[in-house]
């Protein structure tokens, strides 16, 4: 089946691997919908960048993946689609005894519930169209737990697991739902770690990536947004039509440790 006039909404899509991921899809001929939460020109001109080099659509439209009702909303109004990338995600860093219960719920409601919601606002559509691709970007620490990261790798579980499930309800269906696990991507959530971790072990940028970010990603390499896309692609191709429910790492081995 081809991919070319199909529709993706990508959760949280004006940076890092969601764009990443809207940039191969619209490569592909796939027409997208980015989001995230704020609603400056600069969000609009990504869009509309987008579909002046690609050709395809391209709209950005602001829900905040926070709340239920606006996650619900955003599929409304791109009026469906065929493939949903849940992306928007946040991160905080802190012992479990220290976590600040505002950071703990805004990490539980963006990484995870908002694809509760996005998921039970688009299969309806998709199972009309007959055809449909659910991909969650989970992370290595949807397998794997880190210290300080309790919120985070409880969310990121909670969509591995939410993935089988929504698996198994449409296993009889031409829909799939799979998980992707990126290690660490140089993105801006993880540039944001790196003058603090600089600052606590007092090392250089290139001695925190190697040493702190990269010690668990046995290829001592960053993953890259392209190859997160292309993943995601390859979930939506005939090759994968009978890959549901599972989990696709893209780490450098970290998990095979
Ligand atoms: P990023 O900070 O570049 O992107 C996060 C995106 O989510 C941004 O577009 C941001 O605007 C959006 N977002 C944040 N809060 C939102 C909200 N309330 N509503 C709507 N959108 C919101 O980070 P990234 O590294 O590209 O992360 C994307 C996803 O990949 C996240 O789910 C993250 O957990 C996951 N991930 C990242 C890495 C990594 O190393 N970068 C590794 C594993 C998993």
């Amino acid at each position: 089946m081809s991919l070319q006039g199909k529709t993706a909404i990508i959760t949280g899509s004006n940076s890092g691997i969601g764009l990443g991921v809207a940039r191969e899809f619209a490569r592909a001929g796939v027409h997208v919908v980015l989001n995230s939460f704020s609603d400056r020109d600069e969000d609009h001109a990504l869009a509309a960048g987008i579909a002046e080099e690609f050709g395809v659509q391209a709209r950005y439209i602001k829900a905040d993946m926070s709340k239920g009702e606006e996650c619900r909303a955003l599929i409304d109004l791109a009026g469906g689609c065929d493939i949903l990338v849940n992306n928007a995600g946040i991160q905080h860093v802190a012992p479990i005894d220290e976590f600040p219960v505002n950071k703990w719920d805004a990490i539980i409601a963006i990484n995870m519930n908002s694809a509760f919601h996005t998921m039970a606002a688009a299969l309806p559509v998709m199972r009309q169209r007959g055809w449909g691709r659910v991909i969650n970007i989970a992370s290595a620490h949807g397998l794997r737990a880190s210290p300080f990261k309790a919120a985070y790798v409880a969310a990121k579980h909670g969509v591995v697991g939410m993935t089988k499930s929504v698996a198994l309800e449409t296993a009889q269906e031409p829909i799939t739902c799979n998980a992707v696990c990126p290690g660490y991507v140089l993105t801006p959530l993880v540039e944001a770690q790196i003058p603090d971790t600089m600052k606590e072990y007092n090392m250089t940028r290139e001695e925190v990536e190697k040493n702190v970010l990269l010690t668990r990603q046995p290829s001592k390499e960053f993953a890259t947004v392209e190859q997160l896309g292309g993943t995601a692609l390859f979930l939506c191709s005939d090759a994968a039509a009978q890959i549901t429910g599972t989990t696709i790492s893209v780490d450098g081995g970290w998990t095979a440790v």
